[in-house]
């Protein structure tokens, strides 16, 4: 983010007029440089690095194209792309087909349920935020509900976090833009679980193991019976009390789904519904629960038996859960229900993000290398929003990718374009100067200047920008130079610390700094992720009244979003 000097080469210019005609086309007229930016950053990504000088070059051909439209017309635009560049009206075509959300098979509009059912063993990661999207598009488009489900009734391998259910709930409603219309949380449901399994025992599909890990593994493996498969109903019954009063430990006995113990896949034979878990040593983390439970539902038998309480018609989840689509249509059948539609998805690999898991992401918060689950570096929705990344941009992301079975592999920039496209047209121009050195301005005599709080957005206003002291600020880097052009302000020649007026108008093509005034500005940190690590660079922020959470664009760096009024969080170039 710190390359000045860089400069698009003839090619890269044509290819910036054509793909600003291209969204001029698209957009009736009005082209948006985020989004010509976007789709260049989503197709050139060697050009990120240079995000900040090339938007005040694609500004400027957005701004030439939307006004040889308005001259011309969009016929005259498609002329020229068709005998320049014919393959971006082919692109436009294919995108526009693809857009939008598959159909859900067998969905009738009002009577659809959707569920998105995290385990709050920490807070919504960035893989997360797909679950929520897609299935709360879903509800939206066919007026039906999502359901926010926690499964907590693992307290052993993956324990429940207590601080995650509030921070799920918000972060679920910030990603939706709404707030799901029903919540569950499975460790209140004990009782229903415990009900269901009366019902197995008693249809005899269900019934109480006590063969040991091992052993049941080879029963398994050699697709035999294990000696429990024949226990009468009553010892069943037995057994499955002595579960529930504390006789017997963790491991000594499950209760089992009856299914068949030669079928051809081996996870769907006479599988666990339930097991005992030591919630006296460690208790469920919800106080109300702690140790009221030893009997606790895995994850395929709670998640399939609520599914079917709560009348869930779709289910869309990862082709890795395959298996537990298998397993719980075994046990609808034997309760004689109709299991939801599903559909799968593939995984999404994001390449600037290696394998961040919730669990890992807990350890190293605990053990201080990261400040917690909103910091920056973090792929969680508390760390994303803290750095400026908009629900909405996340939402187009991911119904963008769709529902494939396809395993996708993006990188960052992609979600950054997103980005881009929301924030762009709102947010304010403001400057940030990085090293900051005192310029005296000679032969000026204006008291204040209005600059453009946005280029194409004229409803942001002005910025008035008090100079009596006359005393400005620019970067270090910037004084190589002799001849400058203040933005939005004019020509200078630069000696010894004083900038002499020249022009009001540009006169050649002297390099354009950003600058702020001694008058309207005062210290701040821009914060940002450099290599992995965090870093504070300290500068001059221009006077402004954003509120925290604003998102800006300071000048030649990038987007950003004001954390506090002296700290402003670096989103993306
Ligand atoms: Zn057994």
């Amino acid at each position: 983010m710190f390359d000045m000097d860089w400069s698009p080469d003839e090619k890269t210019e044509t290819m910036l007029w054509h793909m600003a005609i291209q969204n001029a086309i698209e957009y009736s007229g009005k082209a948006a440089p985020g989004s010509v930016i976007g789709r260049l950053m989503s197709v050139r990504q060697d050009l990120r690095q240079h995000g900040k000088i090339l938007s005040p070059i694609i500004a400027e051909k957005v701004a030439q194209a939307n006004s040889l439209a308005s001259e011309k017309g969009l016929e005259y635009l498609r002329g020229i792309l068709t005998s320049e560049a014919p393959e971006l009206l082919e692109e436009r075509k294919k995108q526009v087909k693809r857009e939008g959300l598959p159909e859900l098979k067998n969905a009738q509009k009002g009577n659809v349920v959707l569920r998105f059912a995290p385990n709050p063993n920490g807070p919504l990661s960035f893989g997360h935020a797909r679950g929520i999207t897609i299935n709360g598009e879903y509800a939206k488009e066919y007026d039906g509900e999502l359901i926010l489900r926690f499964d907590d009734t693992d307290t052993t391998v993956k324990p429940p976090l207590l601080e995650a259910y509030d921070a799920i709930e918000k972060e679920a409603e910030w990603l939706l833009g709404y707030k799901p219309h029903r919540i569950v949380i499975a460790s209140d449901r004990m009782a229903e679980y415990y009900r269901h399994v009366d019902l197995m025992l008693d249809g005899e599909f269900g019934y109480v193991c006590q063969c040991s890990a091992d052993d049941f593994r080879e029963f398994r493996v050699g697709k035999t019976n294990c000696p429990c498969r024949n226990n009468n109903v009553e010892s069943n019954k037995e057994l499955w009390a002595k579960m529930l009063d504390g006789t017997f430990q963790p491991g000594d006995c499950v209760v089992r789904v009856k299914t068949d113990m030669t079928l051809k896949n081996p996870a769907l034979r006479d599988w666990p519904a339930l097991r005992i878990q030591d919630t006296i040593t460690n208790p469920h983390p919800r106080k109300e629960i702690a140790s009221k439970y030893r009997v606790w539902p895995l994850l395929d038998f709670q998640s399939a038996v609520e599914d079917f309480l709560q009348g869930v018609t779709h289910i869309i989840r990862g082709k890795d859960l395959m298996d537990s689509t298998r397993k719980q249509t075994l046990l609808y059948q034997h309760f004689g229900w109709k299991y939801p539609e599903t559909m799968y998805w593939g995984r999404v690999k994001v390449h600037e993000w290696g394998g961040f898991s919730t669990s890992q992401m807990r350890k190293d918060i605990e053990s201080g290398k990261f400040t917690g689950w909103s910091d920056p570096r973090l792929p969680t929705i508390a760390g994303l929003s803290n750095t400026g990344i908009q629900a909405a941009a996340l939402r187009n992301f991911w119904k963008e990718l769709g529902v494939t079975q396809k395993d996708i592999s993006v990188p960052l920039a992609t979600l950054y374009s997103h980005n881009i496209k929301i924030i762009d047209d709102n947010a304010p121009r403001i400057s940030f100067v990085r090293n900051p050195v005192e310029l005296m301005l000679v032969g000026v005599d204006d008291k204040e200047i209005n600059v453009p709080s946005h280029p194409n957005n004229q409803h942001l206003g002005v910025r008035k920008i008090n100079i009596e002291s006359k005393t400005i600020f620019v970067e270090q880097e910037d004084l190589q130079y002799n001849q400058l052009r203040l933005k939005e302000f004019g020509d200078f020649e630069i000696n010894d610390n004083m900038a002499t007026f020249v022009a009001k108008e540009r006169t050649d093509k002297r390099k354009i700094v950003h600058w702020t005034s001694k008058d309207c500005c005062s210290d701040a940190k821009l914060v940002c992720v450099l290599d992995g690590e965090l870093t504070s660079i300290e500068g001059k922020i221009e006077a402004n009244g954003f509120t925290n959470g604003t998102p800006v664009q300071l000048e030649r760096i990038g987007y950003g979003i004001i954390s506090n009024s002296n700290i402003i969080t670096f989103t993306h170039d």
